[in-house]
């Protein structure tokens, strides 16, 4: 039973380096989201594989939200990392070779690309978009979809994982921001191109962009139809506001050049990060010539300022990663031929239990609602039996599988996992799901 095979997993040393944290971190963490539950400390990485403090191994679908995408300790961004050593490290002043090479790469790959800017988290990169947006238009609304995560910065920080009754309605995700700064971002509805449309309607002229992760994979995997994503495309150009596609999940992960190169879909701007530095801090923001322009500190009227952007540990770490991807086209296929497996198996186990809950992904991710019927939006995991997601992902990791153990979120199979990796980890999904009955 689900008692017996984690019995023998210790977490003293965990325990006793979580009470170390607790002195001098608030809660114990440096982001909100990874104390959940026991704490965990782990001690290494190799591949698929995580070990804990006490010697526990963990299989790794967790992924540091998706920013681990070959594997933990991969030697070709780590050899990489350490050959950027020996040349010259920050200086605040001019350019580096390896940052211009890196911005030469993403604008190579990514369809939309043609100037980027480099910066070091995903936040950065989207605050960046939403003041280009403003100042080119003139305008001060941004659209945004209910459960649509983009970082933590002021306009984009409410209706994420909103409860019922505050789902559409104002779900600032924090205290201390200026009313006006989240109140001039209107929620709507994905994959219902009406509920845009509306937001155009009550606000002629006003909206700046609307944002979106094309697929929003922070509530499982909404995936968009392509109805959807032309119709956006179609209207924001139409009402004059820029089109803003968030690929900081989807970037490199689902195709080396994003969704935009899936969908065939061009927004005016993008936002990407995570996977593309497989662990390393760099993420970035790119569009066309003449919106990024705006940027230019000789002639242009938007400010860009970071004293770490572009540095070369970080542009090291993702050349070497974006160059991977893109070199290695079967790990596409690897990866996504994978999370059909498991997606497969997983719905197959549901099934056979009599569960019911719909198994959702793309490529290489895969999520689990725990509720009834199709899922196309956000308003249908207004639905979704969050104890059971959570209880889920929390016996999987006790029994060795690192999940994110939070109702709703993706979990990723990087390049290093096997389909030895993903049988394990089926059997002891139906271990696991039949405890719970
Ligand atoms: N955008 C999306 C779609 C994300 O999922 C995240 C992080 O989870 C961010 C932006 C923010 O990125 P970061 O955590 O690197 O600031």
């Amino acid at each position: 039973t689900d008692t017996d095979a984690t019995a023998a997993r210790s977490h003293a040393k965990s325990k006793a380096l979580a009470e170390r944290a607790e002195a001098v971190f608030p809660g114990g963490v440096n982001s909100g989201t990874r104390r959940n539950g026991s704490p965990y400390a782990f001690a290494d990485g190799r591949g698929g594989y995580l070990t804990d403090l006490d010697g526990n191994t963990y299989l790794d679908y967790h992924a540091a939200f998706g920013a681990m995408i070959i594997g933990h300790r991969a030697a070709e961004v780590d050899d990489a990392v350490r050959r950027s050593m020996s040349g010259v490290d920050l200086t605040g002043y001019g350019v580096s070779e390896l940052e211009v090479q890196l911005g030469e790469l993403v604008t190579s790959v990514l369809p939309s690309v043609e100037q980027t800017i480099i910066v070091n988290s995903g936040s950065e990169a989207v605050a960046y978009a939403i003041r280009l947006a403003r100042a080119i238009t003139g305008r001060k609304y941004l659209v945004k979809f209910q459960g649509g995560f983009h970082g933590w910065s002021d306009p984009v920080a409410r209706n994420v994982i909103s409860p019922k009754e505050r789902a559409y309605g104002d779900d600032p995700i924090t205290a201390g921001m200026l009313p006006d700064s989240w109140q001039s971002t209107l929620i709507a509805e994905f994959n219902d191109l009406e509920s845009v449309r509306e937001l155009f309607r009550t606000h002629p002229e006003q909206i700046a962009a609307v944002i979106m992760e094309p697929i929003p994979h922070n509530v499982g995997a909404l995936v968009p139809t392509q109805e959807f994503v032309e119709g956006i495309r179609q209207l924001t150009t139409e009402q004059g506001a820029l089109l803003i596609f968030d690929e900081v999940i989807t970037g490199f992960r689902h195709a080396i050049g994003g969704y935009q190169e899936i969908c065939g879909v061009t927004p005016d701007l993008t936002t990407y990060g995570k996977a593309m530095g497989n662990g390393y801090p760099v993420a970035g923001m790119g569009g066309r010539r003449d919106l990024m322009q705006h940027f230019d500190a000789a002639g242009g009227d938007v400010g860009l300022l970071g004293t770490f952007n572009g540095n070369p540990t970080s542009c090291a770490a993702a050349i070497a990663t974006v160059s991977y991807l893109r070199d290695n086209p079967d790990f596409y296929t690897r990866t996504h031929a994978l999370g059909e497996r498991l997606r497969t198996g997983l719905r197959e186990i549901m099934a056979d239990k009599g569960i019911a809950a719909q198994v959702v992904g793309f490529g290489g991710t895969f999520s689990t609602y725990f509720l009834d019927g199709v899922v196309s939006g956000y308003r249908e995991l207004l639905d979704n039996n969050a104890i059971a997601s959570v209880q889920f992902h929390r016996r999987m990791i006790e029994r060795g599988f690192l999940m994110i153990p939070l109702a709703l979120k993706r979990n990723h199979i990087s390049g290093s996992h096997t389909e030895a990796d993903i049988d394990r980890t089926l059997e002891a999904m139906s271990d696991v799901l039949g405890d719970m009955r």
